[in-house]
């Protein structure tokens, strides 16, 4: 039979199955490719309807239902990532067997690219909120039970407010609860709870807002954003990373992920810009893992240090840089990550390609 349809740009386009024990309902997504895995996958069950967002390279691949029956709110989700499969496995109210899944809903079994959908948001509740400098507070926040969600390495989410009739929506870097988690018990079960450093300015939009919420009020949090590949890490020997103020978020993930997952690591350089001693976050955190992991190593520079500061002082410079980059091997493999105010990120990547790093070697986090 000779078909016509033009060769299309992107993954190939996955599909849905679905099928029944006596207490469950499975729905098996083949998305076709190996490079998935459980943070791919952002399902969220509201009453009856389920909405499930695979993320596939930069395509979005969605399941929309109206379900035929009721569920329970608990699901689980797997992912069997050589075979490129997720399994969304519902439990079943009623222990009958179900004639259909259910009825399509808006954009159901679409495959678009990702540039091209909305963000989804889901209500989570404030469950704790700390003091980590003089203004700026770790905030903790709970995923609903019938929300699966985890934050890739490196990515963001946006949080929106209702303020006076109209929505604030700004993006924020989930963090981990802390950089020494196994030094500790776990209290809380993990990923139901996702971590912020935020920076409030009083004079500023949204975080005031945001500080002024109390303990168990909402705020809704969107699916994860962002273009970070923890795959550049693979391999990589000396890792040197580059904040200014709270652009610290983002290289807290990359950090642990470094730390505990790439085993060719030698050496991991954190040069950590703010303008005074009491505006470093976590610096007590970041002293007791020098000395606990000797290949984590930090350098605090201040642009407006009390007279008592002797370490380093200024803002980025080549001088400044070139000392500090220096690789534990000559011709490792490197890799740079920078994060801060935009006029900082901007001139930290022009030094660094004037320093001969080249572009795969480096990663700005920008908007
Ligand atoms: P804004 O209203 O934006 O004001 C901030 C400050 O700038 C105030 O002091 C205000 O007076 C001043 N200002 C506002 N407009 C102007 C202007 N035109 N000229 C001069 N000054 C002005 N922040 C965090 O704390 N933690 C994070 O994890 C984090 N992650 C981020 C991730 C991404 C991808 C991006 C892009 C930003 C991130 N930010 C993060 C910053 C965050 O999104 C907000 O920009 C920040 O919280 C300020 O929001 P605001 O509405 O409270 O303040
Ligand atoms: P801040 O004003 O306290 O400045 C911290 C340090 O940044 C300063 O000490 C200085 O060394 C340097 N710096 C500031 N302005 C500079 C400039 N114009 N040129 C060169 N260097 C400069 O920082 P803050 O209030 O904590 O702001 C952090 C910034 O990081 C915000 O703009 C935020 O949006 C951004 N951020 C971005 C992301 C992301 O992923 N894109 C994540 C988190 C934060």
């Amino acid at each position: 039979q000779v078909t016509d349809a033009l060769p299309r740009e992107g993954p190939s386009s996955p599909s849905y199955d679905w099928f029944q024990r006596e207490s469950s309902v499975t729905i098996v997504i083949y998305t076709k490719q190996k490079t998935i895995n459980l943070d791919s996958v952002v399902v969220d069950l509201h009453d009856d309807s389920l909405r499930a967002e695979t993320i596939i390279k930069d395509h979005s691949y969605l399941i929309h239902i109206g379900l035929s029956h009721e569920v329970q709110e608990n699901f689980s989700v797997r992912v069997i990532e050589n075979v490129g499969k997720v399994d969304i496995v519902l439990q079943k109210r009623e222990n009958i067997s179900w004639k259909c899944l259910g009825h399509p809903l808006e954009k159901h079994d679409t495959f678009i690219p990702k540039k091209d959908t909305g963000l989804y948001y889901r209500k989570c509740q404030l469950i704790s909120k700390e003091d980590v400098t003089h203004d700026t507070k770790l905030f903790c926040l709970m995923l609903p039970p019938s929300t699966h969600l985890q934050v890739p390495v490196g990515y963001h989410v946006y949080l929106k407010l209702g303020v006076t009739g109209a929505e604030i929506v700004k993006p924020y870097t989930p963090v981990s609860d802390s950089l020494l988690s196994d030094f500790k018990e776990p209290v809380l079960p993990p990923n139901k709870y996702i971590y912020f450093l935020i920076k409030i300015y009083p004079d500023g939009l949204f975080t005031p807002e945001l500080d002024r919420l109390q303990i168990g009020d909402c705020v809704s949090v969107s699916s994860p954003e962002g273009n970070f590949k923890v795959s550049k890490l693979r391999e990589v020997e000396d890792l040197f990373l580059l904040a200014a103020g709270t652009g610290f978020t983002p290289m807290v993930n990359v950090l642990n992920y470094a730390l505990t997952s790439v085993p060719s690591l030698r050496k991991v350089k954190l040069m950590f810009f703010n303008k005074t001693e009491d505006d470093i976050i976590w610096r007590c955190q970041l002293e007791k893992l020098v000395f606990k992991d000797k290949r984590f190593d930090i350098e605090f520079v201040l642009s407006a240090p009390s007279s008592e500061w002797s370490g380093k002082q200024g803002r980025l410079s080549p001088a400044l840089l070139s000392e500090f980059l220096q690789r534990s091997l000559e011709n490792s493999r490197v890799f740079l990550c920078i994060c801060g105010p935009t006029p900082f990120t901007d001139e930290g990547m022009r030094l660094l390609h004037d320093l001969n790093f080249s572009t795969v070697e480096i990663h700005g986090f920008t908007a």
